[in-house]
C-alpha cells in the first residue's frame, strides 16, 4: 500500500467521521467543508484518480455515484440539489491522489465552477 492519507483513513489508522461504509467504499465527512453538506466517497481500492479507472472499475465507479446520491437523500439535499465531483489532477485542484467523489450541497452553487 502506498503512503496514502485516504488508505490510512480507510484502514482506521487516522480518524474520520464515517457516514457510510460497505465492501467497496467508505464515505466520510470532509474535514474542511466547502458546503453545509460535504462528504467524500472513497473506494477501498487505492486508485489514484478518475484517469486510473479501467474497465475493471466500471461497476465500482457506478457504485460510488449511487452511494453519493444515497447520502444526498439521507442528508436532505436530494430535492434542493447537489454536486458529485471528481477533481482530477492539477488544474482541477486534486490534492489527495486516492480517488474520491465529493458530495456537495445545502447551498446554491455557481456554474461554471471557479
Ligand atoms: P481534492 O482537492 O483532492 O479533490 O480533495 C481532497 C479533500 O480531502 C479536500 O476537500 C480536503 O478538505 C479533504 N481532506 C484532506 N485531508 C483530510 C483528512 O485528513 N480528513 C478528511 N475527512 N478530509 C480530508
Ligand atoms: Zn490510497
Amino acid at each position: 500500500m502506498p503512503d496514502c492519507l485516504f488508505c490510512r483513513i480507510i484502514a482506521g489508522e487516522i480518524p474520520a467521521a464515517k457516514l457510510f461504509e460497505d465492501e467497496e467504499c467508505v464515505a466520510i465527512r470532509d474535514v474542511n467543508p466547502m458546503a453545509p453538506t460535504h462528504a467524500l466517497v472513497l473506494p477501498r481500492e487505492h486508485i489514484e484518480s478518475a484517469s486510473a479507472l479501467d474497465e475493471r472499475h466500471e461497476a465500482l465507479a457506478g457504485h460510488l455515484v449511487r452511494v453519493g446520491a444515497r447520502l444526498a437523500r439521507e442528508n436532505g439535499i436530494a430535492e434542493s440539489g447537489y454536486r458529485l465531483v471528481l477533481n482530477t489532477n492539477a488544474d482541477a485542484g486534486q490534492t489527495v491522489f486516492h480517488l474520491h467523489l465529493h458530495l456537495l450541497g445545502g447551498r446554491p452553487m455557481e456554474w461554471p465552477p471557479g
